[in-house]
């Protein structure tokens, strides 16, 4: 969460800073502002707004400042006003400071500041950082910019990717990572430096990835790394290497928003993720990331996937593809809840820690508690080069392309996709037979036309949308396969359109929430071709016998009649049909919440990547 972005080379810093804060405002978007220098002197611009109305505060008057810093907020500690806005000062105006992350002690660290007469302008956990950093330099002529940034985070707990500016050495940025992501862009005669590689891949390919502990010095034509152990370790030696993304799949395209952008890339997105990995002789599939030979495969006894969010929800999809396809027992967890409740850790369990950005701070903290235990644990992460993927060391790669849009779409679906592959590959080596495999072979191939074919039915799933889009409350109700593509149904209304819904298990239904239905609350039922439609078709009826609106989403025939709207979804392989089933409900929500004038890319109070706990 939030987007911190630094410049210094020979270009005017402050288009360039506008500019990258545009590509990080998905990672948080209730306040920005930058900090250049300009003849020896900081200027600040600061809105309580988007980053939109910090361009129309800057003008289109070309500055003076060839270095600077940025940075787009998704506010912790402090009202998301134009005062708590980064970047933040020392009082004498020497240091500025932009922080993605929270710091844990700034209280204790404000306290200590106070007595010793420092006036905090601000509410943010962030101030104290300008003051510490100026205090260091002011105690000794000899430190350094990066000294005193060590020194004072030597003193500092808690999450942080920061950058810090100062009017006395203005050849230089200093920026350090713990927990919340950083990357250093190396240009000609120019350096960059970003929470994530979409602000920079206009200007370099050439990247750095900092690690947790360290601290660069950033200057036009070199750059420097350190660790904040410090000593004769202090040094660390980086490679650079070359972004496999382009400006361009971070732009529009034609579309209005992001969302609807991504919704469109599925097929292809399903197309890369499945390129290569089907293998058709052996009907079985192919990862190149997963470390784990055949043997090892077969000695799994259990696949537990650990996510938060879509992920958590893509991984109870993945979950009951391993249990259908290999006959492992599996589960998934959110993995904020993992980590705190002192998880007993199997050594025959196969943990799968999923998360698109790779930098989820809850799934990171989850991934080192299960490394600290002995467990194995393998990543699914869509960003290569995340703290996740290296924190895993090996796993699967989603290939889903970068997904900007605060709401998962592609994402979402690649991880399924993948885990259908890692479900194959699982069920290949005990007992799932070839002719078995080739189905899924098969079914796997095919999921990209179909996919087109529902977003051909768009325009029918938007007048459905529209005309359920005023309700205050709604279900979505689901059975086994169904069951967590509901939840993620639910889940994509909630965050985008602001409507409240509800999933639950069909059969749940009857043991309390029935009480919820009458004409204004309607349900999406999900009814996929399995074993269970008649009992799906019963929970239809019994919801309409109470007044109760249906839209059924299926993909087999249902009386005439039965729902007041049907959504169709092409049938695919049975164990496949749950990614098919999310899609109709990605438009669902979408224009419901299009027609509620939603800010679809960016709802209230979220952000993507959340790299805060
Ligand atoms: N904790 C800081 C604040 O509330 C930074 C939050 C962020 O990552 O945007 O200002």
């Amino acid at each position: 969460m939030c987007g911190i972005v630094g410049y210094i080379g020979k270009r005017d810093a402050t288009p360039v800073l506008v500019e990258g804060l545009h590509r990080l405002e998905y990672r948080g978007y209730d306040s920005a502002g930058l900090a250049v220098i300009a003849r020896g002197r900081l200027q600040l611009t600061k809105t309580a707004g988007r980053v939109q109305d910090l361009r129309d505060k800057l003008g289109d008057k070309p500055g003076k400042a060839t270095v600077g810093i940025g940075h787009t907020r998704w506010a912790t500690h402090g009202e998301p006003n134009e005062t708590n806005a980064h970047p933040h000062t020392d009082a004498g105006h020497r240091i500025a400071v932009v922080h993605n992350g929270i710091i844990e002690n700034a209280e204790a660290l404000r306290a200590q500041l106070t007595g010793e007469g420092v006036r905090f302008a601000t509410e943010t956990d962030t101030e104290c950082l300008a003051h510490l950093v100026a205090r260091e330099l002011e105690a000794s002529d000899e430190a350094t910019l990066e000294e005193a940034v060590v020194a004072t985070l030597r003193r500092v707990e808690g999450a942080y990717g920061l950058a810090f500016l100062d009017t006395k050495n203005p050849d230089q940025l200093v920026v350090a990572r713990n927990g919340s992501p950083l990357v250093l862009g190396l240009g000609e005669s120019e350096m960059f430096v970003a929470s994530d590689v979409a602000a920079l891949v206009r200007y370099t390919r050439q990247v750095i990835y900092l690690d947790d502990g360290e601290v660069a010095t950033i200057k036009a034509t070199d750059y420097h790394t350190t660790t904040l152990a410090g000593g004769a370790a202090g040094n660390s030696v980086k490679t650079p290497t070359v972004v496999d993304a382009d400006a361009d799949d971070y732009e529009l395209g034609g579309f209005s928003d992001y969302m609807r952008k991504e919704i469109y890339e599925q097929p292809d997105a399903i197309r890369r993720a499945v390129m290569g990995r089907l293998d058709e002789r052996f009907a079985t599939a192919k990862l190149g990331g997963v470390n784990l030979d055949a043997r090892e495969l077969r000695n799994i006894k259990r696949v537990k996937f650990l996510g938060c969010g879509s992920a958590y929800y893509a991984g109870q999809m993945g979950a009951a593809l391993v249990e259908e396809l290999a006959r492992i027992p599996a589960d998934a967890e959110p993995a904020s809840e993992f980590r705190y409740r002192s998880p007993v850790v199997d050594p025959d369990t196969l943990y799968v820690a999923v998360s698109q950005s790779g930098e989820t701070s809850d799934t990171l903290m989850a991934v080192q508690e299960l490394k600290r235990k002995g467990g194995q644990v393998m990543g699914a992460v869509n960003v290569v080069g995340s703290a996740i993927g290296r924190e895993c060391g090996h796993g699967i790669f989603l290939h889903a392309g970068p997904e900007v849009a605060v709401a998962s779409t592609k994402a979402l679906t690649n991880m399924v996709v993948n885990f259908a592959l890692l479900s194959l590959l699982l069920g290949r080596v005990r007992d799932l037979s070839a002719a078995h495999g080739t189905r899924v072979v098969n079914g796997l191939r095919n999921l990209p036309s179909q996919v087109a074919g529902i977003l051909n039915a768009e325009a029918e799933i938007a007048a459905i949308a529209h005309r359920y889009a005023e309700a205050e409350h709604m279900f979505f109700i689901g059975r086994v396969r169904g069951w967590p593509v509901a939840r993620e149904g639910a889940q994509k209304l909630k965050e985008i359109s602001y409507v409240h819904a509800e999933a639950y298990q069909a059969g749940e239904l009857k043991h309390g929430p029935l009480a919820l239905i009458q004409h204004e609350m309607p349900s999406v039922v999900v009814i996929p071709a399995d074993d269970l439609i008649a009992k799906n078709i019963s929970t239809v009826e019994q919801i309409k016998a109470r007044g109760g609106p249906v839209i059924a989403v299926t993909s087999v025939e249902i009386p005439d009649g039965l729902a007041d709207a049907t959504i169709r979804v092409p049938r695919a392989e049975p164990e496949l049909e749950p990614i098919l089933f999310n899609i109709p409900l990605q438009l669902f929500a979408y224009h419901a919440a299009a027609k509620l004038g939603r800010d679809i890319d960016k709802p209230r109070n979220l952000a993507k990547s959340v790299t805060v706990e």
